[in-house]
């Protein structure tokens, strides 16, 4: 697709660099050296039209008003693998392919299907256009009951904010049930924010919508504040990554853990409570921002070995070269644009690369990952032989024994 636009400002490109200059590390990309890394580890770059480093030289040939004109920046899922490959350490991801989202979302060049995800956020406080009043939802029939923040008002030491596909998510809710279960098994005092928490809002930013994610992460901070705890812990990779490095530039300071990290910490407690066996080869996808983005690679895997029976098995794009799920960055909501342009989806090629290793179950750790591998398993030759896992559901299930 490519969009008729009033004619840009001859200065547009020069406008936009300085707007890239004024981000951080931003200047990096005058040492840019064309080698063209990013755009071979990009996973959409042969398919894309400006590929990230073909989008340097477009700013740099003073003809971005092209890049904005095409589509090809809708293919960025947000990986980071670009940024973490460049030998210059130029911020591609966070920088250069987000700053183009901002500028097409403003042009006016934007798939329906992610314009209507922007307005749900919007409109409901989450993606996925649910009512907020279902967000605690998930909560029914647990026992101990679990502590809704806005009803008991009970000091904590961990707040866990569970966000939007943990919450409302049909496939996701039985894991989120699953993670209550071993926070309680473990005796920790924790509360959730229920119906009053919003999205994260780290997808919308990395989609371009700067003012949406600073709308929900101010909102969130207000609840932050108004509750007691000693630290937060999120279900959700993108959440962890927010409120860890982007909430603070706004003024919201809070420690903050993903679920899988929490849990290492209190490996040896939760050892002896997982009894039944779990005979399985599993394979670890790693989430682009739990692993590539924050580092966070051998605590998942501590835990998944830590299950009796459990063989773990390596993919081959793992660690910091892990492929993603395709549902970052608005990934998530961009599926049918995608589709229409790569006729292949990022989830059907890990779904072959698990059976590739003779992976009896893959697991996972965000809460965008369970439909997406198991609906692309349905599309893949032999896949309805892999079962798709939370972590939180496998260490749950093996205290059932
Ligand atoms: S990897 Fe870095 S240095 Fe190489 S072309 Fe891409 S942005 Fe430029
Ligand atoms: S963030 Fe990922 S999808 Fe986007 S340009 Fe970089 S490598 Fe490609």
């Amino acid at each position: 697709m490519e969009i008729t636009l009033s004619p840009l400002s001859p200065s547009f490109s020069k406008t936009f660099i300085t707007s890239l200059y004024e981000l951080k590390d931003g200047e990096r990309i005058r040492t840019c050296l064309q080698c063209g890394t990013c755009s071979g580890v990009c996973p959409f770059g042969y398919i894309m039209k400006f590929p990230p480093g073909k989008m340097i030289g477009a700013l740099r040939a003073e003809i971005f008003d092209q890049v904005i004109k095409a589509d090809s920046v809708w293919m960025c899922i947000s990986c980071n693998a670009c940024a973490a490959f460049c030998p210059s350490n130029i911020p591609i991801t966070s920088a250069l392919m987000t700053r183009a989202k901002e500028e097409m979302l403003l042009a006016g060049n934007i798939p329906s299907e992610l314009q209507a995800a922007m307005e749900n956020t919007q409109r409901y406080g989450n993606p996925l256009g649910e009512s907020p009043r279902k967000r605690a939802d998930w909560t029914a029939g647990i026992q101990p009951e679990v502590n809704i923040l806005s009803k008991t008002r009970q000091p904590v030491e961990v707040l866990w904010f569970v966000g939007d596909y943990a919450s409302f998510h049909s496939r996701m809710q039985p894991a989120t049930k699953a993670l209550a279960k071993i926070l309680n098994a473990l005796g920790v005092k924790f509360g959730i924010l229920g119906t009053e928490e919003f999205s994260d809002g780290d997808s919308q930013r990395l989609a371009g919508e700067r003012g949406l994610f600073e709308m929900v992460a101010h909102k969130n901070g207000q609840l932050f504040k108004k509750y007691k705890f000693n630290e937060i812990i999120t279900t959700d990779p993108h959440a962890f990554n927010a409120i860890k490095n982007e909430y603070p530039a706004l003024g919201i300071k809070y420690p903050v853990r993903h679920y899988t990290q929490f849990l290492f910490e209190r490996l040896e407690q939760l050892k002896p409570l997982m009894k039944k066996e779990i005979k399985a080869r599993v394979a670890y996808h790693d989430p682009c921002y739990l692993g590539r983005v924050n580092g966070v690679f051998d605590e998942p895997r501590a835990l998944l070995t830590a299950i009796p029976g459990v063989e773990l098995v390596e993919l081959s794009h793992q660690r910091m070269n892990s492929l993603c799920c395709g549902g970052g960055g608005g990934g998530m909501w961009l599926d049918g644009f995608q589709w229409e342009k790569a006729h292949t989806r990022l989830s059907e090629w890990r779904v072959r690369e698990a059976l590739t290793v003779n992976a009896d179950i893959l697991a996972v750790a965000c809460p965008y990952e369970p439909p997406r591998f198991e609906d692309a398993a349905k599309n893949v030759d032999a896949g309805g032989q892999l079962k798709v896992r939370e972590i939180a559901e496998l260490i749950a299930e093996s205290m059932e024994g």
